[in-house]
């Protein structure tokens, strides 16, 4: 599913974010992607997210040679992807069932199918019942869930997450992991980003490691 070879990425005057990481996640796969702060993790999933370019090296999703893609090929790509971030990144101004249900609008299913998918999404995170409610009265533990319900909406083959769990406490993150590993046993492949050694542990999953922007660890 991902595949990177030579990777490097180099910000302003010599930084190496990334250097020559070469790794290998099969589809399917649930992989951990850990290091201290500064490692090169975001950027990582920047480069995957086609956020960023690399400055060496190659980096092919599903196939895909990102670097050779169109602006519009651009947005095709993201569109297959779902990701999720560490601040949820909800519209605070609009419903549980918009924030889920604007993603299907912007690629153009009628309205019937695009909220047969909203509701299933939300049940399946289970928070059907808060549909109407607006990001703000909602928990942290919650609101991620939404952000997860959104990032599925549009039946993604590949899930990024950065941090998602960095604001939530424990036992919050447990129930977020086994939110990614369902997602996962359905046969998506999850990529995580995450610095919680502990979670790690507990949910056991082969884990990238970075350190000062190098594959220390490929699990
Ligand atoms: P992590 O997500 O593991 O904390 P990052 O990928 O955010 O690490 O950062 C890796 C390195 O790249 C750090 O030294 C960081 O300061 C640097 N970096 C990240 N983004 C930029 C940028 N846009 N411009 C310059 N340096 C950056």
């Amino acid at each position: 599913m991902i595949e990177t070879s030579h990777l490097s990425k180099i910000y302003g005057r010599g930084i190496y974010a990334l250097r020559d990481v070469t790794v290998s996640i099969q589809k399917g796969e649930f992989v951990f992607l850990t290091g201290p702060s500064g490692a090169g993790k975001s950027t990582l999933l920047r480069v995957l997210l086609r956020q960023e370019v690399p400055t060496e090296g190659s980096v092919t999703v599903a196939g895909r040679d990102l670097a050779r893609l169109s602006r519009r090929q651009v947005q095709t790509y993201r569109r297959g992807l779902g990701f999720v971030f560490q601040d949820f990144k909800l519209i605070q101004t609009k419903s549980v069932l918009d924030n889920v249900g604007l993603v299907p609008r912007v690629l153009g299913e009628t309205s019937v199918q695009q909220q047969r998918r909203t509701f299933q999404v939300l049940k399946w995170v289970g928070l059907q019942h808060r549909m109407n409610a607006f990001p703000e009265e909602l928990s942290g533990g919650e609101q991620q869930r939404i952000a997860i319900a959104r990032s599925l909406v549009n039946e993604p083959s590949l899930i990024l997450a950065d941090e998602p769990t960095g604001n939530l406490d424990p036992d919050l993150s447990l129930e977020i992991m086994n939110l990614f590993r369902d997602i996962n046993a359905r046969g998506t492949t999850v990529l995580v980003a995450t610095h919680d050694r502990e979670l790690i542990r507990h949910v056991g999953r082969r884990t990238l490691t970075l350190d000062h922007g190098r594959i220390a660890e490929a699990g």
